[in-house]
């Protein structure tokens, strides 16, 4: 099920150019176009899900899928060891921009706590 609209459905499906870092039959992941550290990745699952908000158990294995893909692709990437952060946001305050579920994996240097 994808949204024929949405950008990142377009990137799964070859249709918007990507830099592919991961692939299965669960989920995609691809390089950031606006890297905020050295490394960062975004992993996207192929269903079309808009948000967090939209999780239930239908997608439990999708969601587990999202999470149980990093040990991987930290080891691929070179962070697992240094440490990385994993960030999903959702809706307006969480500055969600693109409407498609992700989770943003961010390495490669030190950063700065967001909470202070
Ligand atoms: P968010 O604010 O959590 O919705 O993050 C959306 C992310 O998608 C941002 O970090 C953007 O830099 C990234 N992004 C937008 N368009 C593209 C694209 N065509 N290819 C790769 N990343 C993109």
């Amino acid at each position: 099920m994808q949204d024929p609209n949405c950008l990142f459905c377009k990137i799964i499906n070859g249709e918007i150019p990507s830099t592919k870092v991961f692939d299965d039959e669960l989920v995609y992941a691809f390089n950031d176009i606006n890297p905020a550290a050295p490394v960062h990745v975004l992993i996207v699952p192929k269903k079309h899900i808009a948000d967090n908000n939209q999780i239930g158990p239908g997608e439990a294995e999708i969601a587990a899928r999202m999470l149980t893909v990093v040990p991987e692709l930290a080891e691929q990437l070179e962070i697992a060891e240094d440490g990385y952060r994993l960030i999903m946001n959702t809706g307006p305050h969480g500055h969600q921009e693109v409407k498609h579920l992700h989770l943003h994996l961010i390495g490669g240097a030190p950063m700065r706590h967001p909470m202070g």
